[in-house]
């Protein structure tokens, strides 16, 4: 049984850091001209509207993208420009993208993108949102055995984005269990994992497993708007990049320390920017 709606949350603080790298990561695949695969493990509906009943319950989007869009700092402007580019200049901040919709902003014709999301309603608005691009396939269907379904794909170039809302505590284990098996089959993709910092320990113990791996090249990084604190909810949240992009660590590291300032309402907010596993892999 789902019960988890990403329109009750679009736009906080944990979408802007997971949608900042994946823009960043989505920007270095269409460096290349050879084409590429987007892989959406769990895609939600695709286009939020933030006055919608939801949106409008809990303004979540006020502590996150809502600080940010006037900001003038040139290490914001790609995510400024993605989220205007859903928005009227009048309206300012009507609507706010979701992943496929902010991956259909770069996709060119020789792209793919795989998308699959199982609560029956967000489906519903992912098919119709993301109707006008031919390159995107929408599944209904587990993202995850999708996901290894599908690998390797056949341009032998994907960029992954695994982002549960993990409602279930078994969803951490599931996570990795499967990208360890995605990276045996496709070990030069490019896979982004969101987790939210619920209990600190689960994600300890989530980061040990991918060190002890023998996956390479790890980075992660964390945005947190209030200490740790079991019993609290979600205080912070994370991107763990395999293969990462190379200029990701020195763009996150400009602009993380900033965010964290413009976000923070408490003095408790925080961020972290870290080589999990090196690029040769810890033996
Ligand atoms: N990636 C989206 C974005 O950045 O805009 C947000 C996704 S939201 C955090 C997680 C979504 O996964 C929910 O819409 C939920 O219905 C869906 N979901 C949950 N379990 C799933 C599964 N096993 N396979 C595919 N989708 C799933």
């Amino acid at each position: 049984m789902l019960s988890y709606r990403h329109s009750f949350h679009a736009g906080n603080f944990a979408d802007v850091l997971k949608h900042i790298v994946l823009l960043e990561m989505l920007q270095h695949m269409i460096k290349k001209d050879k084409g590429f695969s987007y892989v959406d493990t769990h895609s939600g509906a695709g286009l939020y509207h933030l006055q919608s009943a939801h949106a409008d319950k809990l303004q979540e989007y006020r502590q996150g993208v809502a600080k940010l869009m006037d900001l003038n700092w040139p290490e914001l402007n790609l995510y400024q420009q993605t989220i205007a580019a859903f928005n009227s200049k009048s309206a300012k901040l009507g609507f706010y993208p979701g992943s496929p919709l902010i991956a259909a902003q770069f996709l060119r014709s020789q792209d793919h993108a795989w998308l699959y999301e199982l609560h029956p309603e967000d489906y519903k608005r992912l098919v119709k949102n993301t109707q006008g691009y031919s390159k995107f396939k929408v599944f209904k269907e587990d993202g995850l055995s999708g996901l290894l379904g599908r690998l390797p794909p056949p341009s032998r170039r994907a960029l992954v984005l695994i982002d549960p809302s993990y409602e279930i505590k078994s969803d951490y284990d599931a996570v990795f269990k499967t990208v360890a098996s995605a990276y045996k089959k496709f070990a030069t993709g490019s896979y982004a994992i969101w987790y939210p910092v619920v209990e600190r320990s689960r994600i300890k113990r989530m980061h040990q497993q991918f060190v002890k791996s023998g996956i390479k090249d790890i980075q992660v990084f964390e945005l947190g708007l209030a200490a740790d604190a079991e019993g609290q909810g979600m205080t912070a949240s994370g991107m763990l990049v395999i293969n990462p992009p190379w200029q990701l660590m020195t763009h996150m590291q400009a602009l993380l320390p900033k965010l964290t300032q413009a976000l923070d309402e408490t003095g408790q907010a925080f961020y972290r920017c870290e080589q999990l596993v090196p690029q040769q892999g810890i033996e």
